[in-house]
């Protein structure tokens, strides 16, 4: 496999002179032909960060008629090594590769498959959401809009920083920005595999139209401290209101063991002695 080192190079002329000062190398793999074969069924069963990923989404209760484990793939540091590539290209467009995060796959419809050619054609993105949301989006087999009902009864808001009454889907080519407290929020998971606890994240990943949705720089209020180390700030954050121009395709899901479980634990030892010193206090 050839590697090619290039410049990213996307996004308006007015924006492109203020970005490439922050762009930096990356490395590129060739479009191909042949991408669902490469991209998507690299899955090793035997991963158990995958295996953990999994017992969390099965601890969802989600209709098993949503996934479809072709799709699955791991991108922890065993199952996808700090030497393959950083950026790939999909649709003649880059995206950031999700380095930490398990792929669950989901269920695409084949029609909408053959129709659009998504695997080649269409470009990948992020969509950082919440469980609710993101159940919503599948079982509704469409992306929501800000003002639609949630399965749960709820109505999908428009985040502060978004431009109020127009309603987009926003989208990212980075997990870096997708992924971000504000799109995207913390649970719990207790593990009956490991007896652990851990904080987790989903993200969707998606395959996106190109040619229908604008680019624009960040709106969390990041300044200048950068946010993806491939992305420039003022190419990070994309937004439609073509529902019909989104598919997901993976589950991708984050675990981070507890921090507060190691403190518990530190406690508990600490109880420990404290209970034997004072036993042999009162002897
Ligand atoms: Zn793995």
């Amino acid at each position: 496999m050839i590697i090619l080192i290039v410049f990213v190079d996307q996004g308006s002329e007015s924006d492109s002179k203020a970005s490439r000062q922050d762009d930096v190398p990356m490395q590129k793999i060739p479009k191909n032909k042949s991408s669902k074969q490469s991209e998507l069924t690299q899955s090793n069963p035997k991963c158990s960060y995958m295996r953990l990923a999994k017992e969390f989404v099965g601890s969802l209760g989600w209709n098993d008629a949503l996934f479809d484990p072709s799709y699955d793939k791991c991108h922890c540091l065993k199952c996808y090594p700090a030497d393959y590539p950083n950026v790939i290209e999909a649709g003649n467009a880059e995206y950031v590769v999700p380095r930490g995060w398990a792929r669950v796959g989901l269920h695409v419809d084949s029609a909408l498959i053959a129709q659009h050619d998504i695997w080649n054609e269409w470009i990948v993105t992020f969509h950082g959401t919440s469980l609710i949301a993101a159940e919503s989006i599948l079982a509704h087999r469409q992306f929501c809009l800000p003002g639609d009902k949630l399965i749960d009864g709820t109505i999908l808001g428009i985040r502060e920083g978004h431009i109020p009454n127009k309603k987009h889907i926003y989208t990212s080519p980075t997990i870096a920005y997708s992924s971000l407290p504000v799109y995207c929020p913390t649970y719990e998971h207790s593990s009956a595999k490991t007896n652990l606890t851990y904080d987790v994240q989903i993200v969707l990943q998606c395959r996106q139209r190109p040619d229908a949705f604008e680019i624009q720089r960040e709106t969390v209020g990041a300044g200048k401290q950068r946010l993806c180390r491939f992305i420039p700030n003022n190419r990070v954050e994309y937004y439609t209101e073509i529902r019909a121009s989104l598919i997901a395709y993976g589950l991708l899901v984050k675990l981070e063991e507890c921090e507060h479980d190691s403190v518990s634990f530190s406690r508990y030892i600490l109880f420990l002695f404290c209970r034997m010193y004072n036993n042999k206090l009162y002897k």
